[in-house]
């Protein structure tokens, strides 16, 4: 008689094409679990994330949900999983507790301390990513730094499985274990407040959505993709990120046959989040310092007063305000609006990349450790295979380059809505009584601002 706890973490909320899924069923009985760690218990935690919870709140009630139907129970308890796993595997004499594994060196770290406390077996399996990351290798060994070599040799050398299927059901629960977890949080237990401009949560809308993408703006993507103005993208993130869907899952849809021509671009990306996620296997400092080391100490001499103003969407550059305003309202803000506001805060502000990374990750609804330090570490080029330090975005280029008529930052930045698109990227150009007088000024002026970001840099870099 095998007795097993199929432990679920947050990053794998679906049963389909779940490898944990899979080897439990080998088991005579399991006891599916998720542990509301601190941040259910400690609300302030909570409310540093609120869209994220949102989305792991909805996203777990519909799992729970499914294991239901599957004919078990989803045992919900607080408390530490370092010490909560332990116990409860003791308490239930379990022969083996099953998770899927995290690239992250905290989730390593936690995985390794659980391992030493259990007196069953701890088994990890993959699923975070199409392959386990660290398995591309260079011809001599070593790890890729630069993403079109590494692409190159995953499309070559990468066995992704074809993913797997839904069970119908789950193997029993042991006698008494029924009825023993507690109920899942309301956000206003948390007090957060629900945010009705997030993306729905759960596998049925992230599957609702990977449809509607492939069997629409999939077929623009390589250009739209560039465009915050279009709905070009499949809005995917938080799916992946939470595991709603897998990303082979995502991968498989998109290389059906008949849409494999119009999906490459697409594609890529996903191979993009490998990358990442390689890169952190083999990096795990990266969370705490840059890739480049010379950019250790690099002197963020940024002001209080231009945070305050990036934060809340009133730099005078429609552009990084709209993405600022998006993303409080939403949870949300197109990739290249991302590198755009992300180079102006570290460039243009000269403000640390960290604090951004921090800000994104308290507000995105796809917020991930991994891709939102590899997209900072980019924006600011002290990343790998980054954007170099010298090349600073024009935020007014930017815009009426990929926002030609102004519908993005009219729709986030009303005080400009009504200026003709000659204007709209540039009010300070316009009669002020064109656009709302409260909109600022610019509160710097880009030419100046990159060039003293440049000499700085350039001082720094040089004695370093
Ligand atoms: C400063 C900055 C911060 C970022 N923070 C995050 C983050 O916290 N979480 C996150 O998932 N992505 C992040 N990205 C990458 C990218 O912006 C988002 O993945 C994308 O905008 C999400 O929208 P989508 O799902 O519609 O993407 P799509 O274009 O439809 O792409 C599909 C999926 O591919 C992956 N992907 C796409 N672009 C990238 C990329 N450049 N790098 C890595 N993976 C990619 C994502 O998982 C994405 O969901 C960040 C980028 C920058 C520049």
């Amino acid at each position: 008689m095998k007795r097993s706890i199929l432990w679920f973490r947050g990053k794998d909320l679906r049963l389909a094409d779940h490898e944990g899924v899979q080897r439990a069923l080998n088991s005579d009985q399991v006891i599916p679990v998720f542990v509301l760690d601190s941040y259910f218990f400690e609300p302030e935690r909570a409310q540093e994330l609120p869209h994220r919870m949102q989305y792991l709140l909805e996203s777990l009630r519909e799992l729970e949900q499914t294991i239901a139907a599957c004919g078990s129970e989803l045992i919900v308890l607080s408390g530490r999983s370092i010490d909560v796993i332990p116990k409860l595997a003791e308490r239930w004499h379990v022969d083996e507790v099953i998770a899927q594994g995290w690239t992250e060196a905290f989730g390593r770290q936690r995985d390794q301390i659980i391992a030493s406390r259990l007196k069953c077996d701890l088994t990890l399996v993959t699923g975070e990513t199409l392959i386990m990351p660290g398995t591309i290798r260079t011809q001599t060994g070593s790890s890729y730094s630069v993403f079109t070599p590494f692409w190159k040799r995953f499309l070559a050398q990468a066995e992704i499985n074809a993913p797997l299927p839904l069970p119908n059901a789950l193997p029993p629960l042991p006698q008494g274990v029924r009825g023993t977890g507690e109920r899942i949080p309301e956000l206003s237990d948390l007090g957060i407040t629900k945010n009705p401009d997030l993306i729905a949560a759960g596998v049925t809308p992230a599957w609702e959505r990977l449809h509607t993408f492939l069997n629409g703006p999939a077929a623009r993507y390589s250009s739209a993709r560039n465009r915050p103005d279009k709905e070009g993208t499949s809005r995917l993130g938080p799916d992946l990120k939470f595991g709603t869907l897998s990303a082979r899952q995502v991968y498989a849809e998109a290389s059906r046959a008949e849409l494999k021509a119009q999906t490459g671009a697409f594609r890529r990306q996903i191979i993009w989040r490998e990358f990442a996620h390689d890169l952190m296997w083999n990096h795990p400092e990266l969370l705490r310092e840059p890739f480049r080391k010379k950019f250790i100490g690099f002197p963020w001499t940024g002001t209080e007063d231009h945070w305050q103003a990036w934060v809340h969407g009133m730099t005078g550059y429609p552009i990084v305000d709209a993405a600022s305003r998006q993303l409080l309202a939403t949870g949300f803000i197109p990739n290249r609006a991302r590198m755009i506001t992300a180079s102006f805060l570290t460039k243009h502000l000269l403000i640390d990349y960290r604090r951004g990374e921090a800000h994104f990750m308290k507000w995105l609804t796809d917020g991930d450790w991994i891709q939102n330090n590899f997209g900072w570490q980019w924006s600011a080029g002290c990343g790998c295979d980054a954007q170099p330090y010298f090349r600073v975005f024009n935020p007014i280029l930017q815009g009426k380059k990929f926002d030609p008529t102004g519908a993005y930052v009219r729709q986030w930045v009303p005080e400009i809505r009504d200026l003709p698109k000659r204007f709209v990227h540039t009010p300070w150009m316009a009669e002020k009584s064109l656009f709302d007088d409260d909109y600022p000024d610019p509160i710097v002026d880009h030419a100046a601002a990159r060039a003293r970001f440049l000499t700085h840099a350039k001082s720094y870099l040089s004695g370093s």
